[in-house]
């Protein structure tokens, strides 16, 4: 039987981080679990702390005197908290995070014991890396993987625990997580951007992406949950009929949070405030039993972490509040699933934002430049941005006319659509003056310092412009944002590097003055963009005819998609950017499409396991009612029975031929999966999962709810979407 049992049971009179004191306010006791570089002054004398803001700023190498020096800091400040354990703290290709604790202990040489923690512990430690996704990396080498401090990332302490954030990499010095191509690929984009920078400004010797995600995720009750093993093992529901009321009245979109929600979104923000995850709104979205929560922009580095750290808090708080929290891009049929848009932009050391027009013609000049530069990036490797969000549950999202079509376009809206119109008019070679102050004045000079009340929001975009950040939607709930970032930095900055060189080319050749070189490049640049803007619905059928023309790839499937990680021209451009090698991508394009079998695995076989233990026997036990309702009805009436009994009799076929239906869904998928596991090529295999295995899922399902709606209510076994869904 499905319970309801559980429901606000537990007393939540504490916090996870226990405070005597709640009514302290969040700027007071923003990051008070973080060791940032302010505490950390604190315990440096000022050589040393001028050397360990030299190592975070330029990414120098951190001597071991040093490093020793901020390994006693930090357990100073750790004991000083209450922490009794450490973790390197990193990011496998699972897309968890992973942690090891060790206690702070050891045995004293005069025979007691005391807590150790020196740089040895601080800045490098060797998890087995044979338990973690790798590709093949570990399996021609060693299985020993290495995780390395990342000091530009602050410790904190979660659960009295110091967490150190690492990259993890194979003892050959692959990367094994997302942190360490991220890192590389932050580098890459800050030497591209800082040389563009510095046409206009000398002053800028740096330039870091920021990111600003905004996290989707849907909350159910603990106790309906557990009554549903599809949830539990694949994060999704795999069958269960349609809510008679669903999302069609828009009711849940912004209204009020449900009071017990609101008591979790509390605690998670306290939580947050500890933790220096700067969370700033919070809204019910468009499904009923779903939310949203959204941090202040950070860079990148720093805001992929958050992002991972939050949703592992957002876990144990949520099984606190006796909530099942769901992170997957499509956990119900027909109603939204899950997103978590990536707000980027690009930053100087000088306070500037590189995608906000400015207020003289000059600045937006430069804003132009990265603009244009951006969009002619992602046209040059729409494939791979693409790539870079595909997964088995983001498949289910993209093109589902609630989330961007899995083909790549940039919105720009119609002021900057008309401002690239006038800019490729501009005349080739030398421009006169007249047409020089003509620009200036009309068209970049006219460019509004604020964008961002953009009316023409386009929501079907997947890449959209929104003022003074590029918003990148196809992105899934459950990604780890490190991957679309990396894809995304590093072919911006391959493309700032190309565009680099045909400015300085015209200067030294055609001795042309920098805004002149410019004005001719960007024009150049805009025609070739326009394959890729597009302002119209994402979701029509008439886009995907002009796209096809357009050459723009429409990869729907993962296992398609993910091809573009291994083309030459990702490869070249990873390699060039010193981001990841061949062989790392090769790795990661392994991992990715094994993941994709198993995720497609798991689901087929948890179907196969509740379609035949849970639906075929509650049916037959129904239909067993239906039978001796029957027999009744003619015993009492004989051979009068018929017309009185028509109705059951129709029921009792239809429920058969459902229940034979199933069966032989099952037998045939086990089937499927038997001819697909023989196969040892990643990707074939992942192919023969979609498209032979795949289908079935759906096909079983359509039997398994319409067993829903003539089964006994009181008889089914597991909770109902209803049930799931209108429960807060
Ligand atoms: P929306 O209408 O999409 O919710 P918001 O203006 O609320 O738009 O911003 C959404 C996200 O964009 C927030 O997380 C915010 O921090 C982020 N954001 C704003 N400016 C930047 C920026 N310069 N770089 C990166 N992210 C940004
Ligand atoms: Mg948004």
């Amino acid at each position: 039987m499905r319970t309801h049992l559980s429901r606000n049971s537990n007393s939540k009179s504490t916090y996870l981080s226990e405070s005597p004191e709640r009514a302290i306010s969040y700027s007071a006791m923003f990051g008070e679990n973080v060791f940032n570089l302010h505490k950390l002054k604190q315990y440096l004398n000022t050589e040393a702390f001028e050397q360990i803001s030299e190592v975070i700023d330029k990414g120098s190498t951190i001597s071991r005197g040093l490093a020793d020096q901020i390994a006693v800091a930090m357990k100073s400040w750790a004991l000083s908290k209450g922490a009794t354990h450490y973790t390197h703290w990193f990011q496998p290709l699972t897309g968890a995070t992973a942690e090891k604790h060790d206690a702070f202990l050891d045995f004293s040489p005069e025979g007691g014991v005391l807590e150790k923690f020196d740089a040895d512990q601080l800045v490098q430690q060797e998890p087995d890396a044979s338990s973690f996704p790798s590709g093949g990396i570990r399996n021609t080498f060693e299985a020993r993987g290495y995780t390395a401090w990342d000091p530009t990332s602050p410790a904190f302490i979660f659960d009295k625990t110091l967490c150190i954030p690492t990259i993890f990499v194979s003892y050959t010095g692959e990367a094994l997580d997302f942190k360490t191509p991220l890192l590389k690929s932050i580098h890459a984009i800050d030497s591209a951007a800082t040389a563009i920078c510095k046409y206009f400004d000398k002053n800028v010797s740096k330039v870091i992406p920021t990111l600003g995600w905004e996290q989707e995720y849907f909350l159910i009750d603990k106790a309906t949950a557990s009554s549903r093993p599809d949830l539990l093992l694949t994060g999704r529901t795999l069958m269960g009929h349609a809510s008679s009321k669903g999302q069609q009245l828009d009711d849940h979109y912004f209204g009020s949070i449900p009071t017990r929600v609101l008591q979790f979104m509390k605690e998670l923000e306290y939580e947050c405030m500890l933790l220096g995850i700067p969370v700033k709104t919070r809204h019910n979205e468009v499904a009923p039993s779903q939310f949203e929560l959204a941090p202040i922009f950070e860079e990148a580095n720093l805001a992929v972490d958050h992002n991972s750290l939050l949703m592992d808090v957002m876990t144990k708080v949520a099984a606190k509040h006796d909530f099942e929290i769901l992170f997957h891009e499509k956990p119900f049929a027909g109603i939204n699933g899950s997103g978590k848009h990536n707000n980027w932009s690009l930053a100087t050391n000088t306070g500037v934002n590189l995608l906000s027009p400015g207020k003289t013609p000059m600045s937006n000049l430069q804003f132009l430049a990265f603009f244009i530069n951006t969009i002619k990036a992602v046209l040059n490797h729409e494939a791979l941005l693409r790539a870079s969000i595909a997964s088995a549950s983001n498949d289910h999202r993209l093109g589902a006319n609630e989330a961007p079509p899995a083909i790549i376009s940039v919105f720009v809206g119609k002021q900057l659509t008309k401002v690239l119109e006038d800019l490729e008019q501009v005349s080739k070679g030398k421009l006169s003056p007249q047409e020089k102050t003509d620009l200036k004045l009309n068209v970049i000079g006219k460019i509004p310092s604020i964008l961002l009340d953009n009316t023409d929001r386009n929501r079907t975009s997947p890449f959209a412009f929104t003022g003074n950040k590029f918003e990148f939607r196809a992105v899934g709930s459950k990604a780890n944002c490190a991957k679309p970032m990396t894809a995304l930095n590093t072919m911006v900055a391959d493309q700032l590097n190309r565009f680099k060189a045909l400015v300085e080319a015209l200067i030294q050749e055609k001795n042309m003055k920098k805004d002149d070189a410019f004005f001719n490049v960007l024009r150049d640049e805009i025609k070739h963009i326009k394959t890729i803007l597009f302002e119209g619905d994402g979701y029509s059928d008439s886009w995907e005819k002009e796209a096809a023309k357009r050459s723009l790839s429409n990869n729907k499937t993962t296992p398609e998609a993910l091809y573009a990680y291994i083309s030459k021209s990702s490869i070249a451009l990873f390699e060039s950017q010193n981001v990841l090698t061949a062989r790392e991508l090769e790795a990661r394009y392994t991992v990715d499409l094994e993941e994709y079998t198993m995720r497609v695995q798991i689901e087929a076989r948890t179907l196969g396991d509740i379609a035949r233990n849970h639906i075929i026997p509650t049916a037959v036990k129904y239909q067993n009612t239906l039978i001796e309702n029957v027999r009744g009805i003619k015993e009492i009436y004989g051979n009068q029975f018929k017309p009185l009994a028509a109705e059951q009799m129709a029921l009792i076929e239809q429920i058969s031929k459902h229940i034979a239906e199933i069966n032989t869904g099952v037998t045939q998928m086990i089937e499927a999966r038997k001819k697909a596991n023989l196969l040892h090529d990643a990707k074939e295999k992942a192919m023969q999962y979609r498209q032979e295995v795949f289908p079935f899922l759906a096909a079983i399902r359509y039997h398994c709810d319409k067993l829903e709606l003539l089964v006994d209510d009181q008889l089914w076994p597991m909770s109902k979407y209803r049930e799931l869904l209108f429960n807060l």
